[in-house]
């Protein structure tokens, strides 16, 4: 049983990823390598020069795994509740968690199938997004999302920034007080 199972792989889903492996909750990121990025060049994501939308994602994903995350390549079929959390099936193998994390970008038709609410899309280009509340909370308990398909604004900074965001909720949550991760510069 893995504590998060993210759906996703993009800025959004791999932020997340990262801070809840960090933190030592037993992570899964499952993407199908579709992300929007990929197709991007960066100038205004804050303190990095310029980078790539390639460039971004692979040192996303290896950030995650840094801590201890796993990562497979697969697309989420479906995501049904079990006693202990949710059943998380691909079109390989499925999963069991006791937190989802949907981060899958411009794609609602997971969510959808799964009986998640949704709504149209505010930012420009997006059609639909999942109707959460401020902590990234969906209307099923248990079930979060966090980035473009939260309905944030389609910039890398804002759905990593999302995706950091909803993870330290879940943490927090996981651990019953309010979560904080920082490092210090050692002189
Ligand atoms: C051409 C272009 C240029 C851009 N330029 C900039 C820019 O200059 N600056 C900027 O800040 N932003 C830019 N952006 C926006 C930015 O790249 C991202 O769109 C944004 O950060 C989205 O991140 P995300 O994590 O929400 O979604 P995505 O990066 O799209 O990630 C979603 C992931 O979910 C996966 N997925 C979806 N459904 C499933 C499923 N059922 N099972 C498994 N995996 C699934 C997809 O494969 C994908 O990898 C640009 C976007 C485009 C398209």
């Amino acid at each position: 049983m893995f504590d998060v199972v993210v759906i996703g792989a993009g800025p959004s889903g791999a932020s997340a990823a990262l801070f809840t492996a960090k933190a030592g909750k037993k992570t899964l990121v499952i993407d199908n390598d579709k992300s929007v990025t990929k197709r991007a060049w960066m100038e205004n994501h804050y303190g990095v020069l310029e980078i790539s939308g390639p460039d971004l994602v692979e040192t996303g994903k290896k950030q995650a795994s840094k801590f201890g995350a796993e990562l497979v390549t697969a697309t989420v079929t479906n995501v049904s509740k079990t006693d202990g959390g949710f059943k998380v099936e691909t079109d390989q193998t499925e999963y069991e968690a006791k937190h989802v994390i949907v981060a899958t970008g411009l794609m609602a038709d997971l969510a959808e199938k799964v009986g998640l609410t949704t709504k149209p899309g505010t930012e420009p280009r997006i059609k639909t997004i999942l109707d959460v509340d401020a902590q990234g909370k969906t209307n099923i308990e248990g079930i979060w999302a966090a980035g473009t398909i939260a309905g944030v604004s389609m910039h890398t900074i804002i759905t990593a920034g999302d995706g950091a965001k909803v993870a330290i909720n879940v943490i927090s949550e996981m651990n019953g007080e309010r979560y904080v991760d920082h490092d210090v510069l050692k002189k």
